[in-house]
């Protein structure tokens, strides 16, 4: 079966109907597509077993992502979030950077860092010697703790001390890098830290302090680019050039700018978050890493950055990425496995590339729309339908409340109120003409 993820007119059929679609999109049956995000993916039961004091679930809308194409592979991306114009955005920006091959990924290996901290260290250099000099029998001692990672191709690759503050304060901290393979990771490595400290703390002649991983987790970044026609990115009121040269220059306004990167950011985490919530990822753990990342050079940086060269805009991404396909409760959430199913990706790294993928294309999104007409003309004509079911509209009152309130360019509450009214009380003929009084 070829996979595509190019569905036109999607967003136009009703739920069953993009159900049916996607079935026949992935081969994953629509009766499971149907069955997994029965009572919004996860039942009262199994919610009790995740986390504590569970009186009920939280639904979040679930939608998917189209046109995604990474190292020529097709993916429909499943996508958890509340914010209107999230999943269309990203759909959007995807079929234009398609007309440019799509996006190209690569993911270093999935490489958590344990943090081991000792403090009371008298004698800082030696600690670090005697470590280092044992740094095969520690890696052995790790691996020991993970076994069933290292039979499956994982565990310690590596170890490195770090002296942080002066001489006085004593401190050391071990770092350890640990292939997790398929899994986040976190539990594994936080498990082994606590299993090599004492030994840690032996050969360094000081106590053992905190043992748990780092989410700056640098060692484990996913990389993407796309390069898309300019011609692609054309407006009703500007060619591709224009916008090209626009979209540059908002990146620079990110690049310089720490108060314009955190907003940069926010747009490229508004396409990886929800894949990274559809997926049953940890989505703090991501956004922690992910912001750590923008700083590291002491000052916060966009990331993601574009570049017009010749005929193309030129998007490049870069952060780490810590997203598992085994483990954590993924495996046990009917709508995150539902997820990996659809997505078909053979393990952690490729879903990192595609949850990458859909940040930068809504990133993109969101600068083009930035440099051009302003952000509030798409993004305010989706939240129409929220601000109508908030005045309470129901049914097909919410599309038609929504379509009154954005014709009026007046989406608020109030408005919506009116038109709710106008609706109820004038039934459809008269409701138009009613409006349009309100309106002037
Ligand atoms: P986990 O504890 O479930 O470990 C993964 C398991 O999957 C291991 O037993 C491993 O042997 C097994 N496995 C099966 N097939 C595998 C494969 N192909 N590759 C790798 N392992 C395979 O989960 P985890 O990933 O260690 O931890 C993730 C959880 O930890 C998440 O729920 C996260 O929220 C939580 N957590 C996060 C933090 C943090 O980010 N700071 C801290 C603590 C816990």
């Amino acid at each position: 079966m070829t996979r595509t993820s190019r569905l036109p007119g999607f967003y136009k059929v009703s739920v069953d109907e993009r159900r049916a679609l996607v079935s026949e999109a992935t081969g994953v049956g629509v009766d499971d597509v149907a069955r997994s995000l029965e009572a919004g993916g996860l039942d009262e039961e199994t919610a009790d077993k995740f986390v504590e004091n569970v009186i009920g679930t939280y639904g979040l809308p679930y939608g998917v992502a189209l046109n995604v194409r990474v190292n020529g592979r097709d993916y429909v991306v499943p996508m958890v979030v509340e914010e209107p114009s999230v999943v269309a955005a990203a759909s959007n920006a995807a079929r234009m950077i398609r007309e440019g091959g799509g996006f190209r990924a690569e993911a270093d290996a999935p490489l958590m860092t344990a943090q081991v901290q000792l403090t009371d260290v008298k004698d800082r250099d030696g600690a670090r010697a005697r470590i280092e000099a044992a740094k095969k029998a520690i890696l052995e001692l790790a691996d020991g703790a993970l076994a069933g990672l290292v039979e499956r191709g994982g565990g310690a690759r590596d170890l490195e001390v770090r002296a942080l503050g002066d001489d006085d304060e004593g401190m050391l901290v071990v770092h350890v890098y640990v292939d997790c393979r398929d899994a986040m990771g976190a539990n594994l490595v936080n498990g082994m830290a606590e299993r090599i400290a004492p030994n840690l703390a032996e050969l360094a002649g000081g106590r053992i302090g905190l043992r748990i991983l780092s989410n700056l987790c640098d060692r484990r970044c996913v990389r993407v680019t796309c390069r898309v026609p300019v011609d692609a990115l054309k407006t009703e009121e500007q060619d591709g050039a224009e916008v090209a040269d626009g979209i540059v220059r908002a990146s620079r306004f990110a690049e310089l700018d720490p108060y314009r990167a955190a907003t940069h950011n926010k747009g490229v985490m508004n396409g990886i978050d929800a894949v990274v919530i559809a997926s049953g990822n940890d989505w703090r753990a991501v956004e922690a890493g992910a912001h750590a990342f923008a700083a590291r050079s002491g000052t916060y940086r966009p990331l993601a950055v574009w570049r017009h060269e010749g005929d193309f805009l030129v998007g490049r991404a870069e952060l780490p990425l810590a997203l598992g396909t085994v483990g954590g409760t993924l495996r046990v959430h009917p709508a995150a496995r539902l997820s990996l199913r659809l997505l078909a990706v053979s393990g952690a790294q490729e879903l990192a590339m595609v949850a990458a993928s859909v940040g930068l294309a809504s990133n993109l999104a969101a600068v083009r729309a930035l440099a051009t007409c302003g952000i509030q003309r798409g993004h305010m004509a989706l939240h129409a339908r929220s601000v109508a079911l908030a005045a309470g509209a129901a049914g097909d009152e919410v599309e038609r409340v929504a379509a009154m309130i954005v014709e009026a360019r007046d989406i608020t509450l109030e408005a919506a109120g009116k038109a709710l009214g106008i609706i109820r009380s004038s039934g459809e003929t008269r409701e138009l003409a009613a409006w349009e009084r309100v309106v002037e």
